[in-house]
Formats: C-alpha cells, structure tokens, sequence
C-alpha cells in the first residue's frame, strides 16, 4: 500500500492565479472547519503535520497545493464555516472555491471530510451540489468515528448513505485509531488514476 513516499508542499493560493498547472490529477479535500480534514490527510499521507491542525482563520481561505508524485495532487481547500469571519471573507472564500470547481481540468474527484456526529449541513449539500455540476465524484470520510461507540458509528454511517444515495460514496474514519485508512486511501488511489467505483 502506497504511503506516498513522495508527498511534498507545493503552494498556497490566495486567487485562481497562484492555481498549479492543470495537469495531470488530483483530489480536493473539502469540510466544514474543525471537521477534522487536516488530521486525516495527514494521516491518510502518513505524515504527523502535512497539512497543519492548527489554523487561524486567516490561513483557512488558502487552497493549499500538495504533490504525492508523478502528477498526482492533493489539494486542501479552505474550510468553512468559521462563525466569526467577515463578510468579506466569506465572499473571498465563495468567489475562491467556484473558481477552483469551475476550473479544474485535473479535478479527479472530492473527499468531502464531515464529523461523524454533525451529520450533512448546509455547507456540506454545497459542496455536493459544485461537485455534481461538474460530474466530479465525492467520497464522504465521516471522521472522528473512535468518538462514537461502534453501533452509533454504524447508525450514523447508515444514515448518510441513506441520505445520499447515489451523489457519494461513504465511509466512517477515525484519524486517531486509523479506522478507514485503508480504504480512504484505496479510494483516494482510485480516484487519482481516473476510475468511479
Ligand atoms: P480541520 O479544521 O477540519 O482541519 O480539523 P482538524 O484536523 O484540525 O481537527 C479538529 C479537531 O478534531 C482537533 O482537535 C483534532 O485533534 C480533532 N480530531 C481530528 N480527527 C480526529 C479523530 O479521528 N478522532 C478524534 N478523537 N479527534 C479528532
């Protein structure tokens, strides 16, 4: 199983223009703030600060740029959901993340990161509503499952599959105890060398 040995920081972009080159393909991680997206990447790439925990919101309007090798890409797009930001942020960040949807050739498919004891808000149907524009497959990773005894986790796993039926694969994750790394992984390989499940 690939840990990508390779994987490096490539760059920060504030506007569209600082996007890297549109070649080859990649997955974008997407989720609500503190949903736990910079934990899993870090451990689905297998390294302890790749993509940082702990942010300001400042730092959270960056679409961050990884590589994994042979142009292959991660990319870490900016949270939501930050209650305190201004408006003006807000805009930013919208403006930011239509464009990247609306412009990625490369764009291979979505992991979108949800707490596994939140459920789907708002901001997470956004998300799936771009990615189905752009017929750009998701992968649901319901993080924080080791928060959840084992029949609450199935239950809540069970419940949004129920919810989207066929607009996203779903798995329960934890980053903590490594629940779901293989097949988050798996998936995320699959999706970078172009297949649907
Ligand atoms: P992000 O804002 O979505 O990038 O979220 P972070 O990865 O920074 O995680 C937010 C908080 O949830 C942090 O305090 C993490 O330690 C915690 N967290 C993330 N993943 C897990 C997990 O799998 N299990 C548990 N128990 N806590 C987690």
């Amino acid at each position: 199983m690939s840990v990508y040995p390779e994987a490096r920081f490539l760059t920060s972009a504030h506007e569209p223009s600082q996007f890297v080159a549109d070649a080859g393909a990649e997955v974008a991680f997407a989720g609500r703030s503190n949903a736990g997206k910079s934990s899993a990447i870090n451990k689905i790439v297998n390294r302890r600060n790749f993509a940082r925990t702990c942010k300001s919101p400042g730092r959270t309007q960056l679409v961050n740029f990884f590589s994994l090798g042979d142009d292959r890409r991660l990319v870490d797009l900016p949270g939501y959901g930050y209650a305190r930001v201004a408006q003006s942020m807000r805009v930013h960040w919208r403006r930011l993340m239509e464009e990247y949807f609306r412009s990625r050739e490369s764009l291979a498919g979505t992991f979108l990161i949800v707490d596994s004891r939140r459920m789907l808000g708002e901001f997470d149907w956004m998300m799936l509503a771009w990615c189905e524009s752009i017929d750009c497959p998701v992968h649901v990773l319901l993080t924080k499952a080791d928060k959840l005894k084992k029949r609450a986790a199935d239950q809540a796993l069970s419940a949004v599959r129920r919810e989207l039926a066929d607009a996203a694969t779903v798995q329960l994750f934890s980053a903590t105890r490594g629940t779901g790394l293989d097949a988050a992984r798996e998936r995320l390989d699959a999706l970078l060398v172009g297949g649907k499940p």
